[in-house]
């Protein structure tokens, strides 16, 4: 039922992100009985479980000391009702799939993770993925219309929007005063679970988007679709400053666009063809028509003809991929730095109120500065939300130190500018111990009041959303001298499939031993 074979659990002992942790084991389940023969199995032993998909995310919430539990292969049901706009998809099965069974009906999941090729439907639903579309159309949460869950103590459910909010956790006027009170009004958030969302629909399922497999597996989702807006057109404008880019964006915002996306210029550096700005705003607006799409381009403009100091335009997709292509090609340059310069995700993931943006690009600079640790910043701006990769040089004695001094002074602007630590990637391990900071205790006990209403046993993914006793950030790094040790050959592929986000790749693949010749 589960394997604990050491090059099978070393597979696994990596995600996205900055993890190692070598599991106990490992489990493929087949299919739902099987999860739930294992889910018994485990409370029996009081084994914990972590669920996982393709293991992309970022936050830590897919490795743990306990039974890895691989949910992406053995879920890979799809169909499509385009009477009723739904794909009903098991949870192996990545937004790539159900956007390719969807387009011949003219029909799309809006949310578009840049992760959609890997990314599986349970691990979307469980992180609150989101993309750049989200501007307009929101995160996955406002595109899941049922999940089918295994719970804790093995029981199957379907779990409905407009189902009402089941039996396990219900909330009195007391905690709805202190929920309004305390969530922060960021326009993305996938910090800890979405009680604001449960209070305002009184919806279950709002419990378990976003959950981070902490308090069920999800093993099918109901999608709601959307037709697909037959045009497009878009603009590339550099600005001279942070505060010009910012006062752009609230105007953009106005105007409806389907992707606002943000290169500051510590990421155009990498990219040689890139124009010298400060940073550079990527928007993209959907229509109904191609006069109504190149209207709005030529609205934005004129709106923004004092501010700019770079603009391109694109009337079609074509164009605006050619635009487009200054975001693709800073991957591939990042991927060329030196080996001893590592991309850690650490502060990653900030999101603060659309009018801090500029004040959040400036401090994370500011602190990367002081830290003396280069980053390249983007992300979704018309969102407020900001991707930081941070990249240190692992040859340099003290990196450690300076890693974690730059993720505390991130903490202290993003607390300071009223923002949530994760816009889309959840708070897994790496910000279990920072949440009561933004929430404050009273939430934070909330927080634990789900947990135990869903998982008392804690067998689902302990110290994630909720910390660990002595919960340590940064501690089981992946690189350095204290990673945890694993083969040779299996540590050279994981870097492989990090390097190439090859996060599709069967892990039972990277144990295969190759023969000597
Ligand atoms: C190159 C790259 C680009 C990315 N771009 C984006 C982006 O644009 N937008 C975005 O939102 N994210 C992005 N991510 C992060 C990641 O892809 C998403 O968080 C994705 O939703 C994770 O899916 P997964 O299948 O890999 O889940 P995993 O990483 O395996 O798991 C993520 C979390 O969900 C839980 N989980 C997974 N499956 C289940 C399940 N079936 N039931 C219960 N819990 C489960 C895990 O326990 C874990 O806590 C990116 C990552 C990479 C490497």
């Amino acid at each position: 039922m589960w394997n604990s074979d050491a090059r099978v659990r070393a597979a696994y002992a990596e995600g996205a992100g900055i993890y190692r942790i070598v599991p106990a084991a490992v489990a493929i389940p087949t299919g739902v009985e099987d999860l739930v023969a294992l889910v018994h199995k485990a409370v029996a032993a009081q084994t914990p479980l972590v669920p996982r998909g393709a293991g992309s995310g970022m936050a830590g919430g897919n490795v743990g000391p306990g039974i890895i539990v691989d949910l992406s292969t053995g879920f890979s049901e799809l169909s499509i009702d385009p009477q009723h706009r739904t794909a009903r998809a098991g949870a192996s099965v990545t937004w790539a799939q159900i956007d390719a069974a969807a387009r011949p009906y003219g029909l799309r999941l809006p949310p578009d993770p840049s992760s959609g090729l890997f990314a599986t439907s349970g691990g979307m639903v469980s992180t609150n993925a989101a993309g750049p579309r989200t501007v307009r159309y929101g995160s996955v949460r406002r595109w899941v219309e049922a999940v089918q869950v295994v719970e804790a103590d093995g029981t199957v459910r379907t779990v409905a929007r407009g189902a009402g909010s089941g039996e396990r956790f219900a909330l009195t006027t007391d905690d709805r005063q202190r929920i309004t009170a305390r969530f922060p009004k960021t326009r993305k958030n996938s910090s800890g679970y979405g009680l604001d969302k449960f209070a305002e629909t009184g919806d279950e399922v709002d419990l378990f988007i976003g959950a981070e497999g902490t308090l069920g597996f999800v093993t099918a989702v109901r999608w709601r679709l959307d037709t697909i807006p037959p045009d497009i057109a878009g603009a590339a404008l550099g600005f001279p400053d942070l505060a010009a880019m910012t006062e752009a964006v609230p105007y953009l915002v106005s105007l409806n666009p389907s992707a606002l996306e943000l290169l500051d210029s510590t990421l155009l550096r990498f990219v040689p063809e890139a124009p010298r700005v400060a940073c550079l705003l990527l928007v993209e607006f959907e229509r109904d028509s191609a006069a109504a799409a190149r209207g709005v381009v030529g609205d934005a403009v004129r709106g923004l003809k004092q501010a700019v100091t770079h603009v391109e335009t694109a009337v079609d997709r074509r164009g605006l991929e050619r635009l487009w292509s200054v975001r693709r090609l800073a991957s591939p340059a990042l991927a060329r730095l030196p080996p001893s310069q590592r991309s850690l995700q650490v502060i990653e993931d900030g999101c603060v109120p659309l009018d801090a943006l500029g004040e959040y690009v400036a401090g994370v600079r500011a602190a990367a500065e002081s830290a003396g640790i280069p980053v390249a910043i983007f992300g979704h701006a018309g969102d407020g939300h900001v991707h930081v990769n941070a990249l240190p040089d692992t040859t340099r004695s003290g990196w450690r130190d300076a890693l974690r001094r730059l993720f505390d002074d991130v903490t202290d602007v993003l607390l300071r500018l009223e923002g949530v630590p994760s816009g889309e990637h959840g708070v897994g391990r790496l910000r279990a111990g920072m949440l009561e900071r933004f929430y404050g205790a009273d939430v934070m006990d909330l927080f634990r009041a789900v947990k135990r209403a869903y998982d008392p046993l804690t067998i689902l993914n302990p110290g994630v959303i909720i910390p660990a006793t002595g919960w340590s950030p940064l501690a089981a790094l992946k690189v350095g001298d204290g990673a945890a040790v694993i083969p040779d050959d299996i540590a050279s592929r994981l870097r492989d499939v990090e390097r190439n986000a090859a996060w599709a790749t069967p892990k039972l693949e990277l144990t295969h031993q190759t023969p000597s010749t």
